[in-house]
C-alpha cells in the first residue's frame, strides 16, 4: 500500500498552501454564527470562490478545479492546518450539494450550484422539528398539491436549523401523502426563505452565539421545479444527504488533525514532559486517533472513488469523529487547567464540540444503525 501522495498533488496542495498563506485573516474573524460574524464570513466565502478555492472537487463550469478526492481531502488538511475561517456555507456545499449532483436535475444544478458555491445563496437544512428528531421519520411539516399554480404549498414548524437566522434558502422534508406509510410520504423540498408565509426566528446557543432558528411556515408555495428527487420518495433523498453529512464531506480529517497539532503545540507550550502523565497519554492518543481517522477516511475515499456510495458505514465514521473533538477539547481543558474557565478558543471549541454526538444524528441512533445494518443484529 502505497500512501503517499502523487508529485501533481504535492504541487496542488503547494498552491493551496501559498494561497491560504497570503489570503487567511491574521485575526480570527468574530463567530460565523452571529449576525455581524456570518456577513463577514461571507466575504471570506467570496474570496475563495474568486479564486477558485471555494468548492475545488466541483466541475469548473460551478466554480471548481474538477479536483479529485484526493486533492479534495489535501486542500481541507490545508485549509484547516491554516487555521482558516469556518465555512458557512458548509450546509449547502457539503450536504445539499452532493445530494444535488447525485439526484437534481441539470436545471436545478445549473441554477442552485454556482449561486451556492458563491455564498451569494447560503442554506440551511430543515429537518428536526420540535417532535421529531432522532424519530425524523415522525416529522408532521406537511405540503398540499396546488396543481393550478405547479407546485405545493408547505406548513409547519422546523426548528435547530443551524444559521437558519441568516440563511436565504431550506432544503427540507415535508409530508406529502398523509396517507403512505411514515417513510414513504415524504418529498424533500428547496425552500426560498424569503417567499411568503415563512417566519424565521434565530434563537440562542449555549455558547451565546445566535444562530439557530425555528422556521414557520404557513402555506408557503414551493414550484415543481424546487422538488428535489421524486415527490413521495424524500427519504431515500434525505438518506443521500445523511451519507455525506455522517461520512466523508461534513467534517474532513484534516480538521481533527490541526486540533491535535495544536494539542500537542499547547502541550509543550505549557512545560511538555511536567505535564501529568495521564494527561501526556491523552495528548499522544488524542494525536494517534486523529491519524487513524485519518488512514480510515484514504480507505474511504478509495472506496468512494471505486464507485461505492456511502453507506450504513458512515454511522461508525460519525460516532469516530464525534467522540474524537471531545477528547481532544476535554485533554486541552484539562491541560489549561482553571486558565481554561477563561475562555478562549479551547473553550469554545470544546463547547461546540459536546454537540457534535447530537447533531448529524445523535450517537445513540448511530449505535443502532451500526448494530442493525452494518453488523446485522437483530432490531430488539
Ligand atoms: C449543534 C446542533 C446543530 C443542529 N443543526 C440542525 C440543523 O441545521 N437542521 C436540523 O434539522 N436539525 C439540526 N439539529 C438537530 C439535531 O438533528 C437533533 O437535535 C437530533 O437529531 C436529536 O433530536 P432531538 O434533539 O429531538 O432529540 P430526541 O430525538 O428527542 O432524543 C433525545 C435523547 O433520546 C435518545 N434517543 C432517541 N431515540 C432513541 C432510540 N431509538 N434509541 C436510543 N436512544 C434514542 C437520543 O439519542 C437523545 O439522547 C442540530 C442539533 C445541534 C445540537
Amino acid at each position: 500500500m502505497d500512501l503517499s501522495f502523487s508529485d501533481s498533488e504535492e504541487a496542488f496542495r503547494a498552491d493551496a498552501r501559498a494561497w491560504l498563506t497570503a489570503n487567511v485573516p491574521e485575526e480570527p474573524l468574530p463567530s460565523g454564527d452571529t449576525a455581524a460574524g456570518f456577513a463577514r464570513h461571507k466575504e471570506w466565502e467570496r474570496r475563495l470562490f474568486d479564486d477558485r478555492w471555494a468548492v475545488v472537487s466541483w466541475p469548473e463550469a460551478y466554480g471548481g478545479r474538477d479536483a479529485s478526492l484526493w486533492e479534495w481531502l489535501i486542500f481541507e488538511e490545508e485549509y484547516y492546518r491554516a487555521g482558516a475561517p469556518q465555512r458557512v456555507t458548509q450546509n449547502g456545499i457539503f450536504l445539499l450539494a452532493p445530494t444535488l449532483f447525485e439526484l437534481g436535475t441539470t436545471e436545478q444544478q445549473d441554477r442552485i450550484l454556482p449561486r451556492m458555491a458563491s455564498g451569494e445563496e447560503t442554506w440551511c437544512q430543515g429537518w428536526s422539528e420540535p417532535d421529531a428528531g432522532s424519530d425524523l421519520a415522525g416529522i408532521r411539516s406537511n405540503a398540499v398539491r396546488d396543481e393550478a399554480a405547479g407546485g405545493w404549498r408547505l406548513s409547519g414548524q422546523k426548528t435547530w436549523t443551524t444559521r437558519g437566522a441568516f440563511c436565504d434558502r431550506m432544503f427540507g422534508l415535508f409530508r406529502s401523502d398523509p396517507d403512505a406509510e411514515r417513510h414513504r410520504g415524504l418529498t424533500y423540498y428547496l425552500v426560498d426563505l424569503a417567499a411568503d408565509g415563512v417566519t424565521v426566528r434565530g434563537f440562542g446557543r449555549l455558547d451565546g452565539d445566535e444562530g439557530f432558528a425555528d422556521v414557520f411556515l404557513e402555506d408557503v408555495f414551493v414550484p415543481d421545479a424546487d422538488v428535489l428527487g421524486e415527490v413521495n420518495q424524500g427519504w431515500g433523498v434525505a438518506m443521500a444527504t445523511t451519507g455525506s453529512e455522517r461520512g466523508l464531506t461534513l467534517r474532513s480529517p484534516g480538521r481533527f488533525s490541526a486540533t491535535a497539532d495544536r494539542l500537542v503545540e499547547l502541550y509543550h507550550d505549557l512545560g511538555g514532559d511536567a505535564a501529568d502523565p495521564v494527561l501526556r497519554d491523552d495528548v499522544v492518543r488524542g494525536w494517534m486517533d486523529a491519524e487513524a481517522y485519518r488512514l480510515q477516511t484514504l480507505q474511504t475515499v478509495t472506496a468512494l472513488s471505486d464507485g461505492a456510495r456511502p453507506g450504513a458505514e458512515s454511522s461508525l465514521t460519525k460516532l469516530f469523529w464525534s467522540e474524537l473533538d471531545v477528547r481532544l477539547h476535554d485533554t486541552a481543558l484539562r491541560l489549561l487547567g482553571p486558565d481554561a474557565e477563561l475562555g478562549g478558543a479551547w473553550m469554545k471549541g470544546y463547547q461546540f464540540a459536546l454537540s457534535g454526538p447530537i447533531y448529524a444524528g445523535t450517537n445513540e441512533i448511530q449505535r443502532n444503525v451500526v448494530a442493525e445494518r452494518v453488523l446485522g443484529l437483530p432490531r430488539k
